[in-house]
């Protein structure tokens, strides 16, 4: 994928978080304080006006400035988090103009390193990472086996729905469904559902 798909799949992705605006911000309605709908389509919102203009930059350089564009705009936890996690995509990317899937692993695995140190979260405490690690995993052994870009993403993003329902089964320690405890158990969490959407709009694009 080269800067024009990538911006093409990030215009996608926009749309697809516009449309799940109040589906994502009744999930953290449930559980936190209902404003991760809002949230991520005001930060894509921003992507989106600013993608316009990057259309001459390295993929490197266009994911950076989606994180950058997500930290300034979004004020939630999601906000910084995500736009790490695309400013470290970005990082992992640097110097190529040609991404390949296995770049974009490497940029996924990136972008869970850098969420995981900044929010301080694991696997396991009802975050997206429940869904972002399943699916790096996934995606790497895939391709380890030698299976396509395709097959990667497929099973990739099974693995990060897979995600959400685990979510569903566990309680919160980050993040605002943490001050629920146990009564966070039965509902899956935003973050991981908003992850999901992405990776599908990217699987779907290849
Ligand atoms: P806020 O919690 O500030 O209202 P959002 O509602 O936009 O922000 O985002 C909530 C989502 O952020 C959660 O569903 C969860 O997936 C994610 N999240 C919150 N805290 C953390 C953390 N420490 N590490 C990883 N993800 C987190
Ligand atoms: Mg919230």
């Amino acid at each position: 994928m080269k800067t024009a798909e990538i911006i093409d799949v990030l215009h996608k992705i926009s749309a697809r978080i516009e449309k799940e605006k109040d589906f994502l911000t009744e999930l953290d309605n449930v559980i936190g304080d209902g404003d991760h709908g809002i949230n991520m389509a005001r930060g894509f919102r921003a992507v989106d006006e600013k993608l316009n203009g990057l259309s001459e930059k390295t993929p490197a350089d266009v994911l950076k400035a989606v994180g950058i564009a997500l930290v300034s705009t979004v004020g939630g936890a999601s906000g910084p988090l995500y736009g790490t996690g695309f400013m470290r995509m970005g990082g992992a990317l640097d110097g190529k103009d040609d991404i390949a899937i296995g770049d974009f692993a490497e940029a996924l695995k990136g972008a869970v390193e850098g969420i995981s140190s900044r929010g301080r979260s694991h696997q396991g405490e009802k975050t997206m990472l429940d869904s972002m690690i399943p699916a790096l995993k996934t995606i790497e052994e895939c391709l380890s086996e030698g299976g396509s870009a395709k097959k990667a993403l497929e099973s990739g993003c099974k693995a990060a729905w897979d995600g959400v329902e685990y979510t569903k089964t566990i309680a919160a320690t980050k993040g605002r469904a943490s001050y629920l405890g146990e009564r966070s158990i039965g509902h899956q969490d935003p973050g991981a559902t908003s992850f999901s959407m992405m990776l599908e709009v990217l699987k779907e694009s290849v």
